[in-house]
């Protein structure tokens, strides 16, 4: 099959797209991939623990651990890559209606994306929640205090244990959140799943309401994904050349 040219066709009708984005756009940024085959939490129970809720809320050495490894996140000094960048390109044509994302790394809002449009199913590391007032503080602040010498810094205003604002196992997704991604996903002409395996709820669920909804349908991984089937078309090819090259097809060649 020689997708791209089956692409060049109709990719430039499409008016309002929806990106799905998971670990697979930020690994070229040096990010690695937690959940994949290869993932840190697969091969590292341990590391797993420190985002399962239940050992986190009982165990303060997981949550020295889980700060320490905060300080150390390779998001802190990650470039956005071709890949984020092709979004923000596909944003000024007037094209994106949202970018629904897995990844908690900023990255997309780093590369100049409109924080209004990146929809963080799984929350986001630049940010710090106590788990019992809910108070958001910037994380950069908080890991200062831990720099400084405390291990499990409290919530500055009820003294509660604070977490980066990511949805951990065992914590439910935001509803709100969950309603935009799921309204992009139905609202949208185009749905591009790029750097996700489509294993893991609600990524997966959301290419069945855009293609109930009517939307075409592009899948950008390097692995096969079980909607592979559904899809109009499957770009095999490394995202940083991929999503570009979908991007250009959509609106014309930039300068
Ligand atoms: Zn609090």
């Amino acid at each position: 099959m020689d997708a791209p040219q089956t692409l060049a066709g109709w990719l430039p009708t499409a008016r309002s797209i929806t990106v799905l984005s998971g670990a697979g756009i930020s690994t070229d940024s040096g990010i690695p991939d937690f959940r994949g085959p290869q993932g840190v939490w697969t091969k590292d129970p341990a590391a797993a623990a420190m985002s399962t809720i239940g050992s986190y809320l009982a165990d303060p050495e997981v949550r020295r651990r889980a700060w320490r490894s905060r300080c150390d996140h390779p998001a802190w000094s990650a470039k956005p890559n071709a890949g984020h960048a092709a979004l923000v390109t596909l944003e000024r044509a007037g094209r994106l209606r949202a970018i629904v994302t897995q990844n908690i790394d900023g990255l997309h809002q780093s590369a100049g994306s409109s924080p209004e449009l990146v929809i963080e199913i799984h929350g986001t590391m630049r940010e710090a929640e106590c788990l019992s007032c809910g108070l958001r503080t910037p994380m950069p602040e908080i890991l200062a205090r831990v720099d400084a010498g405390e291990e499990d810094p409290p919530c500055a205003a009820c003294g509660g244990i604070q977490k980066s604002a990511t949805i951990s196992f065992g914590q439910a997704l935001k509803e709100d959140v969950l309603e935009a991604a799921i309204a992009a996903a139905r609202s949208c002409d185009l749905f591009v799943a790029v750097g996700t395996s489509l294993t893991v709820q609600p990524a997966a669920g959301l290419c069945l309401e855009a293609v109930e909804h009517g939307a075409r349908f592009v899948i950008i991984n390097a692995q096969p994904t079980p909607y592979d089937g559904l899809a109009d078309a499957v770009l095999r090819k490394p995202i940083g050349e991929a999503l570009p090259h979908l991007v250009e097809l959509t609106c014309g060649a930039q300068e």
